[in-house]
């Protein structure tokens, strides 16, 4: 770096942060200050003071492609030089229009349409708007959610009614949406969660039907079978109840497939996307739907249409990095790639399975999650002691209560790979 930068932005940009800035997900009256990052690329990035870390898991999965990817910077240069923002009310576009024609081709056959929103939050938001009018377009009351425990669906209200963990909603209960909870299914359990699903739908005042498909990722990277789940969707689908699939998370690879949902037998009525759909680049999200949902909203009467927008729906900026995405999520150096990640994180669960210091080790694709037996409440000390390990070896990784995780940009390579798994095993000897 040269001294000139050093002068503007130098090492005191933590110290400046604190001057104006209010962080997300932060006490600041307790938290440390937050690290000034300065470059990423690829699997790595640097702070201010020239350390490198692994980020070990993707910046919030987002960055599956690696940080600064040439393929997708170039696709957004040539996209801000031809065309750089119009409104899509009204007006469209070639980089919306071939996003959508190439997200069909890979999405569950049953999808038809593409509704854009700017964040992950808002996918959710749209398609719970589109849940409850879909029945209010049809004169039915149906007015409540089903969601799982522990579920994570953002931060917006809709989004967060359906959330399940306590710790985001608390002081907001008061005024969220009617919801039905029920337990995500086990082996164990699918019977009981089944019974009390068939009670919640007897006398069914419920629109939809909100899930994480197969991973609960801010429940600590929770696995669930995609049996259980097809027998849920089932049940929803014969009481005509709307499944929202929540891909935000684990679309675009990272179970394996294309999306979680390719494990199930029966598809979701509608999907929310984000995240890895713009590789970290740019805040887009999509919410898919059926024919069957579309139409519910085809009338003479303007007011059955969807009104609801966001200001940058559907940026072509956006839109150039998602379809520069796919190429990569599709290519076979990548698909490859995924594999070989899979694969080690494999060896590694059952390399530490039997540590009497793991509670429970899984993987699915290149998602790898390592439960402690060690006790401790979500955001506690302990979560910040493990968090600090990591980030002393130059490692980034989020552990949630006594949940480590990783889930790596596909292009980390082997000896960065390798340097995670090292970390984990030596916390497992010291803590
Ligand atoms: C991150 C996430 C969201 C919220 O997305 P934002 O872009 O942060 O609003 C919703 N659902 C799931 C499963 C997520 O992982």
């Amino acid at each position: 770096m040269s001294d000139f930068n050093d002068l503007i932005q130098g090492p005191n940009l933590a110290q400046r942060d604190g001057k104006h800035l209010w962080h997300p997900l932060t006490q600041h009256h307790t938290a440390a200050k937050p690290l000034a990052i300065v470059k990423a690329k690829g699997a790595l990035f640097q702070d201010d003071m020239g350390k490198t870390y692994i980020d070990g898991i993707a910046s919030w999965y987002t960055a599956m492609y690696g940080h600064g990817n040439p393929h997708i910077t170039a696709a957004m240069t040539k996209q801000m030089q031809e065309l750089d923002f119009v409104m899509f009310s009204g007006f469209t576009h070639r980089p919306a229009i071939e996003l959508s024609e190439r997200l069909m081709q890979i999405l569950p056959n049953n999808q038809a349409k593409i509704f854009f929103n700017d964040n992950g939050s808002t996918a959710v938001e749209a398609a719970i708007k589109m849940a409850l009018q879909y029945y209010h377009n049809q004169g039915k009351k149906r007015d409540t959610l089903i969601a799982f425990e522990d579920g994570f669906h953002g931060d917006t209200f809709g989004a967060m009614s359906a959330s399940g963990l306590s710790s985001y909603n608390g002081p907001f209960e008061d005024f969220l949406l009617k919801v039905e909870r029920i337990p995500a299914p086990t082996d164990t359990n699918l019977e009981q969660v089944l019974a009390r699903l068939e009670t919640i739908l007897e006398n069914n005042h419920c629109a939809a039907f909100v899930f994480e498909p197969l991973v609960q990722g801010a429940a600590g990277m929770k696995f669930h079978s995609a049996k259980g789940l097809d027998a849920l969707i089932t049940s929803c689908k014969k009481a005509n109840v709307l499944c929202v699939a929540d891909e935000i998370m684990t679309g675009f690879g990272k179970t394996g497939k294309n999306f979680a949902c390719d494990y199930l037998d029966h598809q979701p009525d509608i999907i929310c996307l984000s995240k890895a759909l713009t590789a970290g680049m740019f805040p887009l999200s999509i919410t898919s739907c059926t024919q069957n949902v579309f139409d519910a909203f085809l009338s003479d009467e303007v007011a059955k249409g969807f009104f609801h927008a966001h200001t940058y729906s559907a940026h072509p900026i956006g839109c150039a990095a998602a379809l520069a995405g796919l190429d990569l999520l599709q290519s076979a150096q990548l698909l490859e790639r995924r594999v070989d990640i899979q694969r080690q994180h494999r060896a590694f669960v059952r390399n530490v399975h039997v540590h009497p210091k793991v509670q429970n080790a899984r993987s699915l694709g290149v998602i790898l999650a390592i439960d402690l037996k060690l006790n401790t409440d979500r955001y506690g000390k302990l979560r910040d002691r493990l968090y600090a390990f990591f980030m002393q070896r130059g490692i980034n990784l989020r552990p949630l209560g006594n949940t480590i995780y990783v889930l790596p940009p596909y292009v980390i390579t082997d000896a960065q790979l390798k340097k995670i798994y090292s970390a984990i095993k030596e916390l497992l000897e010291v803590f």
